[in-house]
């Protein structure tokens, strides 16, 4: 399969999903994740239609970004963000997915203020499965975090989580994510100054339509899409 059939099945796929939980194709979106993948492929996503990509390291997507910079593209960070590349972060992604301290959003919240950065978009990466994954916070110190932040910082806006399912067979992972769901719910309910519950970002390759099923709006897919990575 080419890179266009791969996005076709992939699109219907997400409509498929989205249509058992009442939803629509345009209501789900799809974030195609896009380390180790190269400039020249990229391009060629965003010709198929591909706007928004996401990337896990500052440093490979600082050069991708350059490369690309002609292009309409809207670049999130999903990977695991250090406190000493928030400078890069803030001026290189629309949105940070992985936000998952309160140390780390103060840091981007001075790198804003000092570039004058109006608003940093960002979502909190939480952890559901305590083996497997290294980053994100447990879900029990979500909702003080997310006070904090509204509280505290002004730059940084809070517009929903993100998470990783365990690397579980994927009908296994729907517990996870119905579990993520009931907290965004929760969070949308208490209704934070500054806060928007708008992108609930769960979902990869091997369960974006579990994911879909019980809630998601927002999908990062790489391997589905480019094929595996090397
Ligand atoms: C790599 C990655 C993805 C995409 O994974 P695939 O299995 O290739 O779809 C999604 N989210 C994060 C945080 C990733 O690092």
């Amino acid at each position: 399969m080419g890179l266009k059939e791969r996005i076709e099945s992939v699109l219907e796929k997400i409509e498929k999903a989205a249509a058992k939980s009442g939803r629509k194709l345009n209501d789900i979106t799809l974030v195609a994740v896009t380390k180790t993948v190269p400039v020249e492929k990229i391009k060629e996503a965003y010709n198929l239609g591909i706007k928004i990509f996401g990337e896990n390291r500052v440093q490979e997507a600082r050069w991708k970004i350059e490369q690309l910079k002609d292009l309409d593209i809207e670049w999130h960070m999903i990977g695991h963000l250090q406190r000493n590349k928030a400078k890069y972060a803030v001026r290189l992604f629309s949105m940070i997915q992985s936000v998952d301290s309160y140390e780390l959003a103060c840091e981007l919240e001075k790198r804003a203020f000092l570039y004058n950065i109006k608003e940093v978009p960002v979502l909190i990466e939480v952890k559901i499965s305590p083996e497997e994954t290294k980053f994100g916070i447990p879900p029990e110190g979500v909702p003080p975090l997310i006070e904090r932040i509204s509280k505290e910082l002004k730059r940084v806006k809070i517009k929903g989580l993100m998470t990783i399912a365990p690397f579980v067979p994927a009908e296994e992972t729907r517990p996870y994510f119905q579990k993520v769901k009931r907290l965004f719910d929760d969070l949308d309910a208490l209704d934070f100054p500054g806060v928007e519950m708008r992108y609930l970002s769960m979902g990869m390759s091997n369960d974006f339509e579990v994911a879909i099923e019980e809630g998601a709006n927002m999908v990062r897919i790489g391997t589905a899409i480019f094929g595996p990575r090397e």
